[in-house]
């Protein structure tokens, strides 16, 4: 029932014409006429008309409570008002509590946070970690990856469009268990016998790390096929590896079942890395760890001036009380299940659709033009992007053909929004 106040700003082709003159050109947008969005409330955006649209991309899987949700927004003002930074050189309230909050969401002794700014940096600083502490130089992640794109990240990032200035050596790629269209079907533990040839042919038989996500986010929504962290994890632990876990996309309830990603696979890694749903849009990372393996960074200057900032901390800090308090997660699973089944039934009514996939609200849509070759159908994906756009709904993309629909919206997305969003994919 929410209706944003009038815009008054300036218009999208206003905004465009800067933005082609003054941003990088290197950024890209969806839909050929750019969308000026200018307010946010829950599941739902709102463009410079007043046009409503149920966000079902939910700014990358990253607005997991709901765009300015009231508690979050509060907390973020509370905070800026008595104190925006201080650096963690100086003790402050915000920054441990939140630490405190989030280690008791992950199991065993993960319970060293290190505060960063993205993802990326999570996951740069996760690899380094992994190489000081082992001694050991090779990574290996999996193929279809996403990781980042910084100096390690997108080293270990496996996939040819986001991949362009490589420095590091030392990083390889292994099989993707995707149960859609790997070689060895779901079977999760023949795609680890991989990992092992990796490391016997490919290093000296010792590793630095096993980086992983427990469901491919970039790459098209892929969940890795069963058994296979578990399995992957044993071979990479005998070669001397620590095992990651990316949780960047899958943490924070978003998958339903769990609260992480990797739980769905019965495996604890010996470190986490995560960001985007942490702070609902407040731009900040984390690499959750043990404290034997945290001393490594114990008299190195490891360090940077926004980590741990006590406005992004008390962001993050409402974020998880949220969650908890909306049972946001329980949320992801039921409706999760039941927009599952709907877009499943979609499949059998049409050819295009290929697979169905993914968990709670990290739901994947493939299309392709025939079923038996799997011939990926980027223009059809584009198209009815388009189109549900013009009916109200945004959904992301994904995939390295760029013909997957990845559906990744607000954690309190409703039943009603699932129909609203197939319906718009049926029209
Ligand atoms: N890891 C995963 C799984 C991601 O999906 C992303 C971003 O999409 C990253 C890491 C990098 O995070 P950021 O964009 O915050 O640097």
């Amino acid at each position: 029932d929410y209706n944003p106040p009038p815009y008054e700003g300036p218009s999208g082709e206003e905004i465009l014409r800067k933005r082609k003159e003054f941003l990088s050109p290197s950024m890209f947008f969806f839909y050929n006429k750019p969308l000026n969005i200018v307010h946010g409330r829950r599941q739902y955006l709102f463009d410079e008309n007043g046009r409503r649209y149920l966000d079902a991309f939910g700014g990358i899987a990253t607005v997991s409570c709901g765009h300015c949700h009231p508690e979050v927004v509060e907390a973020i003002v509370n905070q800026t008002k008595s104190l925006q930074h201080s650096t963690v050189l100086y003790l402050n309230n915000a920054i441990t509590d939140f630490a405190e909050a989030l280690a008791s969401k992950l199991p065993n002794d993960l319970k060293v946070v290190f505060f960063t700014n993205s993802g990326t940096e999570a996951n740069e600083l996760a690899l380094m970690m992994a190489r000081l502490y082992t001694g050991n130089h090779d990574v290996i992640s999996v193929r279809n990856s996403y990781h980042g794109n910084a100096a390690a990240t997108m080293a270990a990032t496996a996939q040819s469009v986001w991949k362009f200035n490589v420095i590091q050596s030392g990083v390889h790629h292994a099989l993707n268990p995707d149960p859609y269209r790997g070689m060895f079907g779901s079977d999760g533990e023949k795609y680890a016998r991989d990992v092992q040839e990796i490391i016997d042919y490919g290093t000296s038989g010792n590793v630095a790390a096993f980086i992983s996500e427990a469901i491919q986010g970039v790459g098209g929504i892929v969940e890795m096929a069963s058994g296979y962290l578990g399995e992957a994890y044993k071979v990479v632990r005998n070669a001397g590896g620590l095992c990651i876990a990316d949780e960047v996309q899958a943490g924070f309830g978003r998958t339903g079942t769990h609260f992480w990603g990797f739980q769905a696979q019965g495996v604890v890694p010996d470190i986490v890395t995560m960001a985007k749903g942490i702070g609902n849009g407040i731009p900040m990372g984390a690499v959750v760890t043990t404290i034997e393996i945290a001393q490594v960074l114990m008299r190195r200057s490891y360090f940077n001036t926004f980590g741990g900032n006590p406005v992004c901390c008390a962001a993050g800090r409402a974020v998880l009380k949220v969650i908890d308090e909306e049972k946001l997660q329980e949320n992801a699973f039921a409706v999760g299940t039941y927009l599952k089944q709907r877009l499943a039934a979609l499949q059998h009514k049409y050819q295009l659709i290929g697979d169905v996939r993914g968990r709670g609200l990290m739901l994947g849509v493939e299309l392709v033009t025939d079923r038996q070759f799997k011939t990926p159908a980027k223009a059809e994906t584009l198209y009815i992007m388009d189109q549900m756009k013009d009916l109200g709904v945004l959904i992301g993309k994904g995939g390295c053909h760029g013909n997957v629909f990845r559906i990744t919206p607000p954690l309190c997305f409703t039943k009603k929004d699932a129909d609203f969003l197939v319906d718009a994919m049926d029209y």
